[in-house]
């Protein structure tokens, strides 16, 4: 089932609201494989256009998901503020394609969300509205009110508010929204028929005003008297007086055509996840909205939740796995939240925050100040969310701005099994031969929920991965194996063609003394460490193409003498012969087999947190300190890649100088 069944009226998630947030968010759990079902209260979008602009976090998303076209040229609009103190957004990252604001009306890009919504196949139910809900074991029970006043009801397995502040999922949910009222309120209005000049944010003694007027002539206003208390909604009367107490402006002549109200309130709900219940944007926090950040929060919260919950309805991950949804984005709208209440401060506040304004503009002075607040603005210094995975065969785009990323994809096309990559060394490869724009099968043996992590990481980088289980040591291991690794792989690329071996998984010690070891722990060793390697090389030659490459991993331990490992040593000086003794049967094929031989590496156990231990075992490198999981894995990527074709049959020493002696 891809799409909501209207026959059954069940859903994988039911999400409240047709906004901008519950649109993205339907889109991406479309994308993730998720069938979704939007209701939506009003029968008709509103056509207002309450947000105005989009930052470079939001731009980097659309671009990832190949939105920016639908929504067409988006013109740059001006600096930005801090509570009305001029910030150039742009100089949030000068290398960042997208750093500034782009302007796009809330109508223009609720429009088109909603297009790319129902293009990619998700329901929305107009003039629908929640009525209750209830969550049960397997699901949540969600009582709706059609138009004609008829109610029904549909059960999904998880349900998002993304109904805004009033939120009624939040409220049903029983989710606490911890926070403030407001004290001071800013009056809004889109006015014809006046003729006055632009301003941004300006102060005068009584208040602060902004006029702007748009290129079809009408001006959008906004004012704010020091001390004015929210009352009800605003009358254009009151929008002309408090214009005119605060700039001395007659505006009694216009026409209202749209009017609105905001205020300082600042709430945030304490989780973000209630069992089978979530919320997103301004259902989850709600703020003042200045500078555009509501909505930019809001679709953060969306393309991180999307591709989350789409995993696990659609049975690739845990419930679990939602808990980072909340880790991730409560402390960023926690975050924005404080922000906008010292803009709130700067802003409302009359004299006694003159001399606040001008400290910080002299701090404003200073590029790095203001790269911070900029950062902060555009959302660039929360978390990154999932990218969407790039299909094997097309670099991602994105390749070559993020940080720390190869500029060059040397292994597009290319399949790779990194056996124990749920953490340590194996991990570390797993990531960089994915950043290459390999697709990774991620293996383990129990850690289910470390090697998912590592599918995360990958994928939140664009990468693709998917995990494979598999014991190594016991009977019908490789069997195994191969069948979790040929799935995934045909699944993803109609083949089960596999590029890229790393026989990277090992049980390192036993704790046994030498003269203690048992035959049994002897027996395990060969069986983990040796004997499976052998025959996954073996079954992995039956689908290894031209190109193929073999990477070992085996220790500095097999070139120094290490008493208390000598069983361990054994297993990988086995595994070293294996790279020998095959490098001369696979180079007429173009495959290449080769060692790498660890030193101490940090693998993230505990012995690493100790830094007496830490200061004692950096004391074996030639470079005094302990290699990063990382140090290892750009020498095991290197080897992957057609610019090592010429080696084959070596040992690598990756061990930072330990057996120089
Ligand atoms: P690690 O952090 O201990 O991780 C071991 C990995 O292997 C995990 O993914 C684990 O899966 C998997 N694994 C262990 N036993 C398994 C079994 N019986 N069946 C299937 N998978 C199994 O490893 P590491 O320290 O990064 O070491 C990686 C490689 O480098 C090993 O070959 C090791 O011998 C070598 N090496 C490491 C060091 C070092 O200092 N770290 C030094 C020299 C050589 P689960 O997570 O599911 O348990």
């Amino acid at each position: 089932m891809t799409r909501h069944d209207p026959a059954t009226d069940t859903a994988d998630v039911v999400v409240a609201g047709a906004g901008p947030v519950g649109l993205l968010l339907a889109a991406e759990l479309r994308a993730g494989g998720a069938n979704v079902l939007v209701l939506e209260r009003l029968t008709e979008p509103t056509g207002e256009s309450r947000a105005s602009v989009l930052h470079a976090r939001t731009m980097e998303i659309f671009a990832d998901r190949g939105l920016l076209p639908r929504l067409g040229e988006l013109p740059a609009v001006g600096p930005g503020h801090f509570g009305g103190l001029r910030l150039d957004l742009a100089e949030a990252d000068p290398d960042h394609p997208y750093a500034g604001q782009w302007e796009c009306l809330q109508d223009h890009l609720e429009t088109e969300l909603q297009r790319y919504a129902l293009d990619l196949g998700a329901a929305i139910r107009r003039g629908h509205t929640l009525t209750g809900l209830r969550q049960t074991d397997d699901g949540v029970r969600i009582d709706v009110r059609a138009p004609d006043g008829r109610t029904y009801r549909l059960t999904a397995d998880y349900l998002v508010g993304c109904d805004g502040e009033h939120s009624t999922v939040r409220d049903l949910g029983g989710f606490e929204f911890a926070g403030r009222d407001a004290d001071k309120v800013m009056l809004r209005a889109d006015v014809a028929g006046i003729d006055i000049d632009n301003r941004r944010l300006k102060r005068y003694d009584a208040g602060v005003a902004t006029a702007y007027r748009r290129p079809d002539g009408t001006t959008r206003l906004m004012v704010h008297r020091y001390g004015e208390q929210p009352v009800g909604e605003p009358t254009f009367a009151q929008v002309t007086e408090a214009w005119a107490a605060v700039t001395g402006e007659d505006i009694g002549h216009g026409r209202a055509l749209w009017l609105n109200r905001f205020g300082n309130a600042s709430r945030q709900a304490t989780e973000y996840r209630r069992g089978r219940v979530l919320l997103a944007g301004d259902a989850a926090h709600h703020q003042m909205p200045v500078g555009g950040q509501a909505v930019n929060l809001g679709l953060h919260d969306a393309a991180d939740l999307g591709p989350r919950l789409a995993r696990v309805v659609t049975g690739r991950a845990g419930p679990d796995r939602l808990d980072a949804y909340h880790a991730e984005r409560h402390p960023a709208g926690a975050r924005t939240l404080a922000n906008i209440q010292a803009q709130a401060h700067l802003l409302f506040g009359p004299d006694e925050v003159t001399a606040l304004r001008g400290v910080l503009g002299e701090l404003l002075e200073f590029g790095t100040a203001r790269r911070h607040l900029a950062r902060m603005i555009s959302g660039l210094d929360a978390p990154e969310p999932p990218r969407r995975s790039a299909p094997l065969a097309r670099p991602h785009p994105s390749h070559t701005h993020l940080p720390g990323r190869s500029t060059v994809d040397r292994l597009t096309d290319k399949t790779a099994l990194v056996t124990g990559s749920s953490r340590g060394i194996g991990r570390a490869t797993a990531i960089r031969l994915a950043r290459e724009g390999a697709l990774v099968a991620v293996h383990y043996a129990a850690n289910e929920e470390a090697a998912d992590e590592t599918v995360e990481l990958i994928e939140k980088e664009g990468g693709s991965a998917f995990t494979v289980r598999a014991e190594l040591g016991v009977p019908g291991d490789v069997h195994e194996l191969f069948l979790g690794l040929e799935r995934g792989l045909k699944e993803r690329v109609g083949e089960s063609r596999l590029d890229i071996l790393v026989n990277n998984a090992a049980v390192t010690s036993t704790g046994s003394a030498p003269e203690d070891l048992t035959p049994e722990e002897f027996d395990r060793y060969f069986a983990v460490n040796a004997k499976a390697p052998y025959f996954i090389v073996q079954r992995a030659l039956e689908q290894m193409p031209s190109g193929g490459r073999i990477v070992n991993i085996t220790t500095g331990v097999t070139r120094t003498s290490v008493p208390d490992q000598v069983a361990y040593a054994m297993t990988k000086g086995a595994v070293e012969q294996l790279t020998f003794q095959l490098a001369r049967l696979l180079a007429p094929r173009g495959i290449t087999i080769n060692s790498v031989a660890p030193g101490i590496t940090d693998n993230g156990g505990a012995i690493f947190d100790n830094p007496e231990a830490v200061e004692a075992m950096a004391r074996f490198s030639a470079f005094n300190r302990v290699g990063e999981a990382g140090d290892v894995a750009d020498v095991i990527t290197f080897l992957t890649t057609d610019e090592a074709r010429w080696i084959t049959g070596a040992f690598v020493d990756a061990t930072g100088g330990t057996l120089l002696g």
